[in-house]
């Protein structure tokens, strides 16, 4: 039997990042450097690019941040 090397066999939980832009929220996970999802908040329309990863992003629905000044990176 030949096993796979490969980390995406478990399905792992990424929270997303959003950000405003214009009429747009773009959510970008901070391990995933292929993946985006955005959402205008006008139209309501989800454009999704997956990239490479199998993970299962959270925070995609998340309401609209409206501060971003709560965030703080330590
Ligand atoms: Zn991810």
């Amino acid at each position: 039997m030949r096993r796979q090397t490969s980390s995406q066999e478990h399905k792992a939980e990424h929270h997303c990042i959003g950000h405003k832009e214009g009429d747009w929220i773009i959510f970008i996970c901070p391990v995933c450097k292929d993946y985006q999802r955005q959402i205008n908040c006008v139209t309501k329309q989800v454009t999704v690019r997956q990239g490479n990863s199998n993970a299962v992003h959270i925070g995609s629905h998340a309401p609209v941040i409206t501060t971003m000044d709560n965030f703080s990176i330590n």
